[in-house]
């Protein structure tokens, strides 16, 4: 069997066609779609990610600004912004870069978010509102997943999906959005976590398996069976000798899956790419939003 790649960049190129026009009709009301962000400390991964993200809003032709903290920042200096950010009506969205240092709450810190402004989903409003079915925001790395699904045509219904991981950021919103009475949902919901006693008993018996555990190449060949769908959420940094100093790799083996499995997103270039995607949507959603809000 020759394995499908699963590849983001169609499906995100896909999305950008759609904010492209949303991002035109809001400058022409002389509304342009403003990202803030909140980067803590010196963490080289988060430095990227949150750079990148500023670019693509600027490709997009929207605004995006970082406000940059110090390691040994306070809660009460972050909640500070925060409600500056939050009473700012030219900010759309708020982002808080994860994870914080150590010392910071940041469950208080993203609760104190306007769920309005809350692109990411991470607010307990927005939490609870895809919970009971009717979400507003949905954090973008799930959602990223759900528009990967849906482009490529991948039928969950009736099947049986297997998450590896359970974080609030991937998993569990990812739990949800499969078993709900929804166009893209109704699939049986299994979720898998470091407490799970024997993961390829799960695994051998999933339809589609999704990994986000952050650990590389946990998913192996004789961990599946022939025909599955896998998502591969992870991204690791392993360290070798190159000019950059790591590569990086998935959750899922992908050569050894190869071959076996019906279909596979690769790392990088499948998941990776959606997650700007939907920031950039929700963002530009927000902006929508704030005209019926504030006129
Ligand atoms: P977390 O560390 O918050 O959660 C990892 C989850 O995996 C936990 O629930 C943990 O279990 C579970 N887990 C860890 N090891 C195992 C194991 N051996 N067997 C079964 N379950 C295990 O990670 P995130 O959810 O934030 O991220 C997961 C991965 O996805 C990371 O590689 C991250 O870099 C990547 N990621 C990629 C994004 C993208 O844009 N593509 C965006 C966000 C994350 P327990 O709860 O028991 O600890």
């Amino acid at each position: 069997m020759e394995t499908i790649e699963l590849l983001g960049k169609p499906v995100a190129d896909k999305i950008y066609l759609k904010i492209s026009d949303k991002v035109n009709k809001l400058l022409s009301n002389n509304i342009v779609p403003k990202l803030s962000a909140i980067l803590v400390g010196d963490d080289p991964a988060s430095q990227i990610y949150i750079n990148k993200k500023n670019e693509m809003f600027l490709k997009m032709n929207c605004k995006s600004e970082i406000h940059h903290f110090s390691e040994n920042t306070k809660n009460s200096q972050l909640i500070d912004i925060i409600n500056k950010l939050n009473k700012d009506k030219s900010v759309h969205g708020i982002l808080i870069q994860l994870p914080l240092p150590d010392h910071l709450d940041s469950n208080k810190i993203l609760e104190s978010i306007n769920p309005n402004k809350d692109v990411d989903g991470f607010h307990p409003i927005n939490s609870g509102y895809l919970f009971q079915g009717d979400p507003k925001y949905i954090p973008c790395t799930p959602q990223g997943c759900l528009e990967i699904i849906k482009y490529y045509g991948i039928n969950v219904k009736s099947k049986h999906v297997v998450i590896i991981g359970r974080s609030n950021i991937v998993g569990k919103p990812l739990m949800i959005l499969l078993s709900q009475k929804f166009d893209f949902g109704n699939a049986t919901v299994t979720i898998c976590h470091s407490h799970t006693q024997d993961l390829s008993e799960h695994t051998k018996r999933a339809d589609i398996i999704i990994v986000a555990a952050g650990q590389p190449k946990l998913l192996k060949r004789s961990m599946i069976k022939e025909g599955v769908i896998i998502l591969d959420v992870g991204i690791n940094r392993v360290n070798d000798n190159s000019k950059k100093g790591y590569y990086i790799v998935g959750d899922a083996d992908y050569n050894e899956l190869l071959g076996k499995a019906f279909a596979i997103t690769p790392v990088p270039r499948g998941v990776g790419p959606m997650t700007i995607a939907m920031l950039l949507y929700n963002t530009v959603r927000s902006a929508e939003k704030s005209i019926t809000l504030y006129n």
